[in-house]
């Protein structure tokens, strides 16, 4: 079974439970959230293998071109513009959709290959499980691209995998939900936490996929219950704000391996949806 395990509010502990899922399930997990991937900090893979993705940018012929505007004024994305009798290219604003290349009548504008990021596989002994590690190309805005070939790269051959997606709610945690049979959806109990977590949910409603709720860093599950519940949902697993938690974390714990408690509460919350 694929698990995305996601959250509308960055530092809800998405990544906190994704591993402790992975320690649970011995799955392979998968760090999709590229832009700032921390879950080896725990898992703490080994024999690294990578590889590199990329993406097709244009480059325009300049002995070609006679500076019709076509291209600039077609680009959705507005990555081209047009200075004088010159094209210019905002590389970070270019989705390599080749609509440019398509409507170009000069035949100017060809493609490079451009690396977009890397994609690293080690083996960790505490999961017994791979992690694949995403790393985004600093200054790159490609994510969700980089995502996109990760997930269509996904191997399920192994057993159960576990996506630690990206937070927010944009296309990048779309594309991290897409892949998914259950959504593993982890929310702060405070009005922040919640009001974002009401948006990833109507993606996650959109796209029909079935959600398990964990309430991390509780204080108060009430205010989230009484949402949850209007909507048809439930907390499946809650686990206390306690600084213990936090200590194990900063020394590179996988909680649920490190707390029993956490353990339990997880594997009972997912065990309904999860063969285990
Ligand atoms: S490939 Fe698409 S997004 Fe990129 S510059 Fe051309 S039209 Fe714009
Ligand atoms: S469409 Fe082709 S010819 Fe026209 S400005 Fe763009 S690159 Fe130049």
């Amino acid at each position: 079974m694929i698990i995305s395990v996601v959250s509308g509010k960055g530092g809800a502990g998405k990544t906190t439970i994704a591993t402790s899922l992975a320690y649970i399930l011995k799955a392979d997990y998968y760090d999709l959230d590229v832009d700032a991937p921390n879950g080896e900090y725990f898992l703490q893979p080994q024999d690294w293998q990578s590889r590199r993705v990329h993406q097709l940018q244009p480059v325009i012929d300049k002995d070609a071109c006679t500076a019709c505007g076509l291209c600039t004024h077609e680009c959705r994305f507005h990555a081209l513009y047009k200075i004088l009798d010159t094209i210019y290219l905002t590389d970070t604003l270019c989705h390599s959709c080749n609509l440019c290349q398509e409507v170009c009548p000069e035949g100017a504008i060809s493609y490079q290959q451009m690396s977009i990021g890397e994609v690293r596989t080690g083996l960790s002994e505490r999961t017994a499980a791979r992690a694949i590690i995403g790393d985004l190309t600093i200054g790159s805005t490609r994510g969700t691209a980089l995502i996109q070939d990760i997930v269509r790269n996904l191997d399920t051959t192994t057993g159960h995998v576990i996506i630690d997606g990206p937070p927010g709610n944009s296309c990048a945690a779309v594309a991290a939900i897409k892949p998914a049979e259950l959504v593993v959806l982890v929310v702060e109990p405070t009005p922040f936490g919640i009001h974002d977590m009401l948006q990833t949910m109507e993606i996650v409603e959109g796209m029909q996929k079935p959600v398990v709720v964990v309430a991390n860093k509780s204080q108060d599950d009430a205010p989230l219950q009484a949402i949850l519940e209007k909507r048809g949902y439930a907390i499946s697993a809650s686990i206390p704000l306690n600084s213990d938690y936090h200590r194990l974390l900063l020394d590179g714990e996988i909680l649920s391996q490190a707390s029993q408690h956490v353990h339990d509460v997880l594997q009972q919350a997912i065990s309904t949806e999860v063969a285990i």
